[in-house]
């Protein structure tokens, strides 16, 4: 029940209205009894939607487009991680203070080391946006591969997150290549994943590249959660390839919002039914 104790949290991006967050995580506060709500906030300036947090003692903030780096500035602190990610997803109190992390990568790299053993494979990564920065130093913060090869259609997107990613990671071995060189990059991959958009819906026909170039019986990520199974998941599992929607990303990079905000394990089973719910009624 709201009352007088009841303590919230928020979303804040724009446009907001769509974010399935609001239903994961209220399920996840009834679920554990937590006296807390968790509201969407439609936020064009971000600088004054943090004063509006310390102002009225808001407890934790998940952060969306396209705030995830303009947020930076106003934040006390940042954890290692998002410092080096240069992007913010979940803000929370310590110590008084307002910190920055990025739970994004955490998510990702739960959702992957499920399914399959990164330490020496061969990743191939499609895309160089905002979400590919946080699963690349995922994999090289968390992990050991043998070798990133990011597909980026922009030369100089890719180029600077290979420098980004070999000022953190100097021993890392990453190649860049274009989207007509896939042939070749996709031969020596064991993971394949999906940072680009292509495929979400409203455009569930799409696929980023002929899916004759999947191999048999690897492993195959998509980031998009919307559909659960995108064309690329589909044409993968038709080549017995081990398939991961964005769902469980989605998911645990909830969970450990959850985690950071509450200190409390986080009722997984309630936040999944609580999303798929969701994804049913879009
Ligand atoms: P972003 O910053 O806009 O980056 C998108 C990347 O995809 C860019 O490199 C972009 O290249 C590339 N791209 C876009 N359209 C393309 C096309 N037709 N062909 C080839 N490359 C194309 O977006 P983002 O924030 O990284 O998000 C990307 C996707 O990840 C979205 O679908 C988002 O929903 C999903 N995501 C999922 C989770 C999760 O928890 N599951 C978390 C974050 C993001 P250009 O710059 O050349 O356009």
């Amino acid at each position: 029940m709201i009352n007088a104790h009841t303590e919230v949290y928020a979303i804040l991006g724009h446009p907001v209205r769509h974010s399935f967050s609001p239903a994961i995580h209220n399920a996840a506060f009834q679920a554990n009894n937590i006296n807390a709500v968790y509201v969407a906030f439609d936020v064009e300036n971000i600088a004054d939607a943090l004063k509006g947090i310390r102002a009225l003692g808001i407890r934790g903030a998940s952060i969306t487009i396209p705030h995830k780096i303009a947020i930076i500035p106003y934040l006390d602190e940042l954890t290692d991680l998002a410092s080096k990610i240069g992007s913010v997803n979940t803000v929370y109190w310590e110590d008084g203070k307002l910190k920055g992390d990025n739970t994004d990568a955490y998510g990702f790299y739960e959702s992957l080391s499920h399914h399959e053993e990164i330490t020496d494979k061969t990743i191939l990564m499609l895309g160089a946006g905002g979400a590919a920065l946080a699963v690349s130093f995922a994999l090289f913060a968390y992990d050991k591969p043998a070798k990133l090869i990011i597909a980026a259609r922009n030369r100089e997107q890719r180029e600077q997150l290979r420098s980004r990613l070999l000022s953190n990671f100097p021993d890392a071995t990453i190649e860049t290549c274009n989207f007509e060189s896939l042939s070749e990059a996709r031969k020596q991959s064991q993971i394949i994943i999906n940072t680009t958009p292509v495929g979400m819906f409203p455009n569930e026909d799409q696929i980023p590249f002929d899916p004759a170039l999947i191999p048999e019986k690897i492993t195959v990520m998509d980031l998009i959660y919307h559909p659960v199974e995108t064309r690329l998941l589909q044409e993968a599992a038709r080549k017995h390839c081990t398939i991961i929607p964005g769902t469980e990303m989605l998911l645990y990079q909830a969970a450990r919002q959850f985690e950071i905000w509450t200190g409390e394990k986080p009722p997984l089973p309630i936040m999944k039914k609580a999303l798929l719910s969701c994804l049913k009624q879009n």
